[in-house]
């Protein structure tokens, strides 16, 4: 049972995951044959949900989606990468939700396998019953379009980041870490993730300082992201923004977040977002083939990999390191070169 302190218990939220948290798994195999002394996990944010795969934009959707239902809404309307799992996640839980949903889909990845344009997330979305407006239509279009029909439509920014309460979902996972390191009577020092918009991490950063506030942190957790789009400094300066939004609303004031508080690194987003590299692969396969599990080819991939580099090169010689797994690999069929 994750217990948040007022007034963070106070913000509505409308459950979309599974009632338990998402399973924290040592990962046996891999932690032995790196051999560099730290001890690896991983959270099963990417199962965390019955809703068409999950992931984690199903954790932040169940703030999100508790305002929309609040003002009324009927249409969410939302945007992201051609095979964004946001925009599934949102249509997912819109049908789960008995609301309508409308996509504008951008063309942000340069793509030469014709699976990207139909396979993956794009077939799920239509599966799922989503309104998909033509790629790079603008939201405004979408939004007058939707009123002149005479929907209440619900704009979602890219991965719910930017939202008022992108973040809470991650500041609430916070402290469902927390209660599983007491059930599982251990210490996670690291805790590693993809970065992509923002609140995944910028989530965290709030709601453990939360918990560091309100004397329930024993030590200070080092919190590091792989961006898998934006250059560190732009990335870091949005993480902050986003964390200290959170903090806000939690039961915090801004400026208790600093840029001390996380890291980010871009050293491993490779050529361009959305974009495979053969490192990529690499790593991708080299923890399926240690432990039987998927990453994704767009944002946990590329994070893992960032992870075993630094392991290789003696940058965690110590301690517990918690791979939060984001989700994504609905998106796998739209990339056949991983092979
Ligand atoms: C969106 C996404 C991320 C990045 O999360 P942000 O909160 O946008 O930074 C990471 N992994 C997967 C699989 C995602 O879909």
């Amino acid at each position: 049972m994750v217990v948040l302190p007022s007034p963070f218990s106070d913000i509505s939220r409308v459950p979309l995951m599974y009632e338990r948290p998402s399973d924290v798994q040592v990962l046996n195999r891999l932690t032995s044959k790196l051999g560099c002394g730290a001890t690896f996990w991983i959270k099963r944010d990417d199962s965390n949900s019955g809703l068409a795969g999950g992931g984690n934009k199903i954790r932040k959707l169940e703030y999100v989606l508790a305002d929309a239902i609040a003002q009324g809404a009927d249409t969410l309307v939302t945007t992201g990468g051609i095979q964004s799992n946001h925009m599934r996640q949102t249509s997912a839980a819109a049908a789960h939700l008995g609301l309508n949903v409308a996509l504008f889909p951008r063309d942000l990845v340069p793509f030469n396998d014709t699976e990207y344009s139909y396979a993956g997330n794009v077939q799920l979305n239509q599966i799922l019953g989503a309104e998909v407006f033509p790629v790079d239509t603008s939201e405004e279009e979408v939004i007058q379009t939707l009123k002149s029909r005479g929907n209440q439509p619900y704009p979602i920014p890219s991965g719910a980041s930017l939202h008022p309460l992108g973040g809470l979902g991650y500041a609430r996972a916070a402290f469902e870490i927390l209660e599983q390191e007491k059930q599982l009577d251990v210490n996670f020092d690291t805790i590693v993730t993809a970065v992509g918009s923002g609140s995944t991490l910028g989530g965290l950063v709030a709601g453990f300082k939360l918990a560091e506030n309100r004397g329930l942190l024993s030590r200070k957790k080092r919190l590091l992201g792989f961006s898998i789009g934006h250059k560190k400094a732009n990335m870091a300066e949005i993480v902050l923004r986003i964390a200290r939004t959170a903090a806000d609303k939690i039961g915090l004031k801004a400026e208790d977040i600093t840029e001390d508080d996380f890291e980010i690194s871009d050293e491993f987003l490779g050529d361009a977002y959305g974009v495979l590299n053969t490192r990529t692969m690499d790593g991708i396969k080299e923890l399926a083939r240690a432990e039987g599990i998927l990453t994704d080819p767009v944002y946990t991939g590329k994070a893992f990999t960032g992870l075993l580099s630094m392991a290789k090169s003696g940058k965690l010689a110590t301690g517990n390191v918690l791979f939060l797994h984001t989700g994504g690999q609905v998106a796998m069929s739209a990339y056949p070169q991983l092979k």
